[in-house]
């Protein structure tokens, strides 16, 4: 089992006279940066001079400089741009870490697949909320926290996960629950999960079975509501409290049914894809490809985007959701933890 710390096992002294900067000012960046200052550490936004995010982080009022003058004031280096960038960032800031000083993550992919390469007498940490950044900030200002996870790459001072703790702590984490993890697991459960499931698996699950009820003659607004919309409410209960409140929560047709059929669609074949899926990310081939797919520009991912907007459950939901309430209600929700 994982070890998970709590408030009670962090020293916020482990990051006393610290400078911390920021790299970013997006999703991550501008929670980490306003929770750590709120938190009394001494911070600094790293963002390039004609960056579309200075006006936000002086408003929050913050201080702001170049990503070179960020680091060289900097004991830790936070890397919150995103991940394709990162590499590109660090090779401009590589020679203002000092010794002793720490490279800190939010996800482990550039580390694990070798983009990044630090040198041997700096610390490398990450801290990774398990929630995109403006629940992080919300979360805080609550005076509660994001859960999130924490692992050691190099530990050059001897002192890594105090210090990341420290971090978790200042940006709320620990008041939730912090899971210790290594960069290798957090990287390969992270990209299998949001292949898999999250992001890949549910919305090919959901668009199939739409064809499915379509092309034998139902209508769309019925193909939706069942294979897209109820996913929100089922995926709440099994939220709340795992797939036992929702199976409680359901019919005994639907239970039965759904214990009887699940595995007929989501049989053994699917099981053998998921694992090559799974053996992709951890041979790396996922990785090469992705790479290689952002140095020629992203040609497939672009092509692949449209034709995921050219979907017909896109132009079915859209007209569907302006019809009825309960997606008014959800962008006014949207619009209210923007503006927070
Ligand atoms: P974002 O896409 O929100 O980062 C945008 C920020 O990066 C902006 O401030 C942008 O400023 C800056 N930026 C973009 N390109 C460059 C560049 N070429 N040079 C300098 N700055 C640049 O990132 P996320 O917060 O989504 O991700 C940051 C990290 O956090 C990643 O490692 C990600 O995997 C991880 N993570 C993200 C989560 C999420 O929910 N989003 C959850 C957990 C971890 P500009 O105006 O200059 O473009
Ligand atoms: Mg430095
Ligand atoms: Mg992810």
């Amino acid at each position: 089992h994982a070890t998970i710390y709590y408030d009670d096992d962090a020293d916020s002294t482990a990051l006393e006279g610290k400078t911390v900067a920021v790299m970013g000012y997006g999703s991550q960046g501008h929670a980490h940066a306003q929770n750590l200052a709120d938190s009394g550490v001494d911070v600094v936004v790293g963002l390039r001079e004609n960056s579309s995010s200075r006006d936000a982080v002086r408003e929050d009022g913050l201080d702001v400089a170049t990503p070179v003058e960020a680091a060289a004031r900097a004991d830790v280096v936070s890397m919150l741009v995103p991940d394709t960038v990162q590499p590109a960032v660090y090779d401009d800031i590589a020679d203002e870490l000092d010794a002793g000083d720490t490279l800190q993550f939010a996800h482990g992919f550039n580390i694990h697949f070798g983009q990044i390469e630090p040198a041997d007498d700096v610390d490398v940490t990450m801290v990774a909320p398990k929630g995109p950044g403006h629940i992080v900030r919300r979360d805080y200002e609550r005076g509660e926290g994001t859960p999130g996870l924490l692992a050691v790459y190099q530990d050059a001072t001897g002192e890594a996960a105090d210090e990341a703790l420290a971090y978790a702590q200042g940006i709320g984490c620990t008041r939730a629950g912090v899971v210790e993890t290594s960069f290798r697991e957090e990287t390969e459960t992270d990209l299998f999960g949001e292949q898999a499931v999250l992001c890949g698996g549910v919305t090919s699950l959901i668009k199939q079975a739409y064809e499915t009820l379509v092309d034998a003659g139902y209508s769309p607004e019925m193909a939706y509501f069942e294979c897209l919309n109820e996913m929100k409410l089922i995926v709440d209960l099994m939220y709340e409290g795992g797939l036992g409140d929702m199976w409680d929560s359901v019919s005994d047709t639907a239970e039965f049914g759904g214990l009887t059929k699940g595995d007929v669609v989501v049989d053994e074949h699917a099981r053998e894809n998921m694992e090559e899926v799974l053996d992709d990310v951890q041979s790396g081939a996922f990785a090469r490809e992705w790479i290689a797919e952002n140095q020629a520009n992203r040609p497939a991912y672009r092509q692949l985007r449209q034709a995921e907007k050219d979907h017909e459950i896109e132009e079915v939901g859209e007209r569907l959701r302006d019809l009825f309430a309960w997606a008014e209600e959800s962008e006014s929700n949207e619009e209210r933890n923007e503006t927070e």
